[in-house]
């Protein structure tokens, strides 16, 4: 199964990333995880990268697109993968389209999980990471533990530098220019699922799984 899970950054398209790789048993590709593993191995990737990251733009198409292609090809994505995160624009759409075609595949399903602007902003500021193994939580929708400690490996939980408040409005006017014409563009090929994301991460969870089990 070919998913790409598509929404506005905090829509908890993510988790639910997460959580569908582990019960289909196949990759989870997060651009976003990609991108910041590089930059925390300082590699040049990372570093160009981090320029965007850090203002709440998007990274460019072409630092992006062969990324995933060669992701993709690896053994492991054989029997399919949930992209997370990409493709974010309609060029990367079609980049994407290209290489699925000459590898004689294509997507399932685009699953959108909708979540009005002014939830996201709330949301976010919830937001924390692990600073060392990037882990992710919520302090009030998924806290760890200990408040500001990681859970999986004890390290320190941070707020993100593009989950701060004026970096995530950034994000959401990025969202609704480069990615939310992708809505179309997966309704026109038919493979549009479209669920509630406001509701409680394990209903949302389900209704994703009603869809692609349909
Ligand atoms: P995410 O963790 O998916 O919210 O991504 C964090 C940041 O990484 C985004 O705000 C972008 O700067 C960058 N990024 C992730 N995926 C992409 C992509 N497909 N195209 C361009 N930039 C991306």
């Amino acid at each position: 199964m070919k998913i790409i899970m598509l929404g506005a950054p905090g829509a908890g398209k993510g988790t639910q990333a997460k959580m569908l790789a582990d019960k289909y048993h196949i990759p989870h590709i997060s651009t976003g995880d990609i991108f910041r593993a590089n930059i925390k191995n300082g590699t040049e990737l990372g570093n160009k990268a981090k320029v965007f990251m850090d203002k709440g733009m998007l990274v460019p198409d072409e630092l992006t697109c062969d990324l995933v292609v060669d992701r993709i090809k690896q053994e492991d994505c054989k029997d399919g993968y949930i992209l997370d995160g990409f493709p974010r624009t309609i060029p990367q759409a079609e980049c994407l389209d290209q290489a699925l075609e000459t590898l004689g595949d294509k997507i399932d399903y685009a699953v959108d999980v909708e979540v009005p602007d002014e939830n996201i902003v709330r949301r976010m500021s919830g937001r924390r990471a692990c600073a060392s193994c990037g882990a992710t939580y919520h302090i009030v929708y998924n806290a760890p533990e200990k408040e500001g400690v990681c859970d999986r490996c004890g390290a320190e939980l941070i707020l993100r530098d593009d989950d701060k408040p004026e970096t995530v409005q950034k994000r959401l006017t990025v969202y609704h220019e480069q990615t939310q014409p992708l809505i179309d563009y997966y309704k026109n090929k038919g493979v549009l699922a479209q669920v509630d994301g406001t509701k409680d991460m394990q209903e949302v969870f389900q209704s994703i799984v009603n869809v692609l089990e349909k």
